[in-house]
């Protein structure tokens, strides 16, 4: 024990002296073999350059980088010093194996050890269709199922189109500085195969507050637009550069540099590019933009060959145009299935003509099915996400549902393309379960007393009558009851929101979130206290493991217990994203 005891304080002192120098890649990180990155390392003093050492599996580094590194004397936040970096940006490693790299200069060291891995070298996969459910957790899954199918006698009356395809994966969703996750984070480990800070995509987050400078690492549109002819494809509800599309294809530390996305978009040109957020795309004196410069981006896409619509009538007119295809139908996000198609709530009064999430992916299956030479789409269910922080819950079941149809059409499509991977997932999920019921039918006015636990909750009865898989009415009298597990403090009204989403809090004089008194006074209302800190207006994710599903060429290589950051070697082994495809 005493022997224990003065190695620990032999160790604490000597990392006393030698600190730790910061490198990216981290360690452990795996990079595809040919697929450019970012290397950078931090020396948290001043150094000099001459004392920057950096071996890679005990050689000269610039035996196995080829380039050279570039010294940074001085990294600075505001005007405080931060110390000494090397940078070397578009590194390859071509061959694969284990890189172990050491970096040293003065008292500073850091050792780290690097995956590189091939894949295949033949495609397993022609075309890959990847489905994200944003904040896509169970609950959301069951209730779709019970609201659009129904069930008698405890057995489901019938299956969404995700339950016929096979579980495949659990996936860890945290970020590299947070044990929680955001969209950025999650998307951007799945289509870069590096895990990431919580609002970081396609970069590690280093340290300066520039949020364009972090060291990169490629994306995979920019892996297909390096390796084949494969098309790409982007169908999304939210703004089109909101985290989870910018993932496909962007490098910013913060997500939340919108206007930026948007540029990188244009760089990479996906050839079908669906959603919301034109807001980003018009110039500052246009009413409505949200830039703060004079470029127009509907021109600039235009000028780039895309055939650009603004509603679900332009969509179809232009849904087989020739070149590139854009459409922007909402200045930011869309609204959700409930207001556009049977509310007319939320913002629908103003948009009356946006297309659904079924209707975007079928003209992008359409397009993109045209290329000989396949195609890599991704379609997010936004909302989900979207509607689940307010906890609005029937708004993000039904999001649930349209996302559920918008498989059934890629299903349709794999029968006929028996080629194709589909892969359908979460980026994290929320802390939403459901518990039971609530029946107005039961006796008094307590809304409280009217949740149905065990046997007494028995069961919905939303009817489908007209079969367009969505409940004809949400506001049946006996209906599932979801709960959050944190939140604002707000009231639970134990009804659905039928005047447009819910707003749980509102910010007072002392900017805290305050529980939104316009449902105080709705009958039966409850008083929910809050368990989160009071800056926050709405839920947020949880921490629990993601299911991911596929079914296709290429679904075995998912398995087990899997990091976001492995998801992407799987898609990259499918397309044979190791091997040069073209000529
Ligand atoms: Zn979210």
């Amino acid at each position: 024990m005493r022997k224990l005891l003065v190695a620990l304080v032999v160790s604490t002192a000597l990392s006393g002296v030698a600190q730790a120098a910061n490198v990216f890649p981290l360690s452990r990180a795996t990079i595809l073999a040919g697929s450019p990155f970012d290397f950078k390392a931090e020396f948290s003093t001043v150094v000099k350059p001459e004392d920057v050492k950096i071996t890679v599996n005990g050689q000269d580094y610039k035996t196995v980088f080829g380039k050279d590194v570039q010294f940074v004397a001085e990294e600075k936040n505001k005007d405080k010093v931060l110390g000494s970096a090397v940078i070397l940006r578009g590194l390859t490693i071509a061959t694969a194996g284990d890189y172990k790299v050491e970096v040293s200069a003065g008292s500073e060291t850091k050792t780290v050890t690097w995956n590189v891995y091939g894949t295949g070298a033949a495609p397993k996969a022609k075309n890959v269709i990847f489905f994200l459910g944003d904040g896509l957790s169970v609950a959301h899954r069951t209730a779709a199922r019970i609201m659009s199918k129904g069930m008698t006698e405890g057995k489901a009356n019938a299956r969404l189109n995700l339950d016929d395809v096979p579980p495949a994966a659990f996936i860890g969703t945290s970020a590299t500085n947070a044990v929680a996750t955001d969209s950025a984070n999650t998307m951007s480990a799945y289509m870069t195969g590096h895990k990431t800070a919580v609002n970081a995509i396609g970069v590690y987050a280093d340290r300066t507050p520039d949020s364009m400078d972090d060291p990169k690492v490629e994306t995979i549109a920019e892996a297909l637009r390096r390796q084949t002819k494969k098309q790409i494809g982007i169908v999304v509800t939210a703004e089109v550069e909101d985290a989870t599309p910018a993932a496909v294809v962007s490098h910013t530390r913060n997500r939340n540099d919108k206007a930026e996305i948007v540029s990188m978009l244009l760089d990479v040109k996906p050839d079908v590019l669906l959603g919301g957020g034109s807001a980003y795309f018009l110039p500052q004196a246009t009413a409505g933009s949200k830039r703060k410069d004079d470029k127009d981006f509907i021109k600039l896409f235009q000028d780039a060959g895309y055939a650009v619509a603004t509603d679900k009538n332009e969509l179809a007119a232009k849904a087989m145009a020739n070149g590139k295809l854009l459409g922007v139908f909402h200045p930011g996000n869309m609204d959700v299935t409930l207001d556009r198609e049977f509310l007319k709530k939320g913002t629908v009064d103003k948009y009356p003509n946006q297309p659904g999430l079924v209707a975007m992916t079928k003209v992008a299956l359409d397009r993109l099915s045209k290329s000989s030479d396949g195609f890599f789409l991704m379609v997010e269910g936004s909302s989900i996400d979207k509607m689940s922080h307010p906890l609005d819950w029937d708004r993000a079941v039904v999001e649930t549902i349209e996302f559920d149809q918008a498989i059934g059409l890629a299903r349709e499509f794999q029968k006929a393309n028996p080629d194709t991977l589909i892969v359908v997932t979460g980026d994290h999920t929320h802390g939403v379960s459901i518990i039971g019921t609530v029946d107005d039918e039961k006796p008094g006015t307590d809304m409280r007393e009217k949740v149905g636990t065990y046997a007494d909750a028995g069961f919905p009865n939303y009817k489908d009558e007209n079969g367009d898989g969505f409940p004809d009415k949400i506001d049946v009298s006996r209906r599932l009851f979801l709960n959050a597990n944190n939140g604002p403090d707000h009231w639970e009204t134990f009804r659905p929101k039928m005047d447009g989403p819910f707003v749980p809090a509102i910010q007072n004089e002392k900017k805290e979130y305050v529980a939104n008194e316009q449902y105080k006074d709705v009958p039966g209302a409850v008083f929910v206290q809050g368990n989160i800190p009071k800056s926050g207006d709405s839920g947020v994710h949880a921490v629990d493991d993601v299911v991911l599903q596929a079914i296709g060429p290429g679904a075995e290589g998912f398995r087990g217990y899997m990091e976001q950051s492995d998801v992407y070697k799987v898609l990259a082994d499918a397309f044979a994203l190791g091997t040069k495809q073209t000529n």
